[in-house]
């Protein structure tokens, strides 16, 4: 039975409005961007430009930062100012809640320096005195010309309309269940509050649609729907992730389908540091997403074999690593160097079983002697064995032949 493509291949993007956020273009034609949040206090201004830098330098496109106060709003065009003077152009948002309308207002340079605004639904929503928050942030929005995210998130949905749904649910002969209400609610808070920022004046093509959840079941279902109804750019993410592999898994799980889909304009992968942990993760996961489901390069990929009984030394697992560390280090250095450098696939296996046949896939590959049975390493360039290395150089050789392979 031949192969059907269309099972094969992930499905066209969905096409969106697309949104300039300071000069990065979300939606639209544009490939599907990387952003990540910082986790300081805005008002300390040194450790949110360190953090900002660091998360840009990663590779994140665009980094959010909380204004939760006036001392934050106050230090946002000062953060803005370090960062052009680092040479960071990286488009910084601001996550507004509660008093983002008060706080725009009384910091006309916090809404300047901002490339774009967060506003959660839930919190600024459809109520009454509340509606009157949401309509000052966008006719601020407006006012700047900027474009705003309409962030809805299950954990701070509008209890009023979700209540509403309810009941309307429980009239219905067939009710639907109450996961199924809840996930409307969510679609709803979010359609709602951009038709409500459009009847204001703000342009289609200055809103940004989140919907985030905490159970990728329900993630699919809820971007699912709402992709099917507009065509608002879409920001992913699995909210409350949570810690390593299980915060991995679950938002690779989660937003791989939805990619998959053509479904997701902008992702962040919402993972908790450990205490004093390195925030670039959620950048490095998100690029690596991205990456292996073929939809962006952004770092050489190395391939290695997990091993097994046929490997006697953890050679294989070290020259992995070395080669890895060595492409993390330089990459800022090699992208100006060498254009294109990101599409590069190096292959580090175990032995011969597997390692000729994947070095041979790779750009450059080798395949480090297993067992005794076989004490040469043959090298692989461009599909093509270039070398036979042996004896206790080997992985020094072959990590020289990479980079030399990388200069040419
Ligand atoms: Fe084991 Fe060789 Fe396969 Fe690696 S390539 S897993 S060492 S058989």
């Amino acid at each position: 039975t031949p192969i059907d493509p269309v099972l094969a291949d992930p499905l066209p993007r969905r096409r969106t409005v697309g949104v300039n956020v300071g000069g990065v273009l979300v939606g639209g034609p544009a490939p599907v961007v990387v952003q990540s949040m910082t986790n300081t206090d805005t008002a300390d201004v040194d450790s949110t430009v360190a953090q900002v830098a660091q998360l840009a330098r990663a590779g994140s496109e665009i980094v959010r930062i909380t204004v939760d106060r006036p001392e934050s709003a106050a230090a946002v065009p000062r953060i803005r100012e370090r960062l052009d003077r680092l040479g960071l152009s990286v488009p910084l948002v601001g996550d507004f809640h509660y008093i983002g309308h008060k706080l725009l207002a009384d910091y006309p340079d916090c809404a300047a320096a901002l490339a774009k605004y967060r506003i959660n639904p839930g919190n600024v929503g459809f109520k009454d005195k509340k509606d009157r928050q949401f309509v000052d942030i966008i006719e601020m929005a407006i006012r700047h010309d900027k474009p705003v995210r309409i962030g809805v998130n299950w954990g701070s949905l509008d209890q009023e309309l979700l209540t509403r749904l309810m009941d309307e649910n429980s009239a219905l002969a067939q009710p639907l269940s109450a996961r199924a209400v809840m996930r409307e609610s969510i679609i709803q808070s979010a359609l709602h509050s951009a038709a409500l920022a459009e009847e204001t004046g703000l342009a289609r093509e200055k809103i940004i649609l989140s919907a985030k959840v905490s159970n990728v079941q329900d993630l699919i279902a809820v971007y699912r729907d709402l992709s099917r109804r507009t065509d608002h750019a879409i920001h992913l993410g699995l909210t409350e992730a949570g810690m390593g592999s299980k915060g991995i898994v679950a938002s690779s799980a989660a937003m791989g389908i939805l990619l998959q889909e053509g479904i997701g304009d902008t992702i962040r992968v919402s993972l908790t540091p450990e205490p004093g942990g390195d925030r670039t993760k959620e950048v490095q996961v998100a690029q690596e997403l991205l990456q292996t489901m073929g939809f962006r390069q952004f770092i050489p990929i190395v391939a290695a074999c997990p091993g097994c009984g046929r490997t006697t030394s953890t050679l294989f697992q070290e020259l992995a690593e070395t080669i890895q560390n060595d492409i993390r280090r330089n990459m800022p250095e090699w992208r100006e160097r060498y254009p294109g450098v990101e599409a590069l696939s190096v292959a580090v296996m175990g032995c011969i079983v597997n390692g000729p046949g994947e070095s041979k896939h790779a750009d450059i590959g080798i395949s480090l002697p297993g067992t005794a049975e076989v004490p040469s390493a043959p090298v692989y360039m461009d599909g093509v064995k270039v070398a036979t290395l042996r004896g206790a150089g080997i992985a020094q050789e072959f990590h020289e032949m990479v980079l030399a392979y990388i200069e040419r």
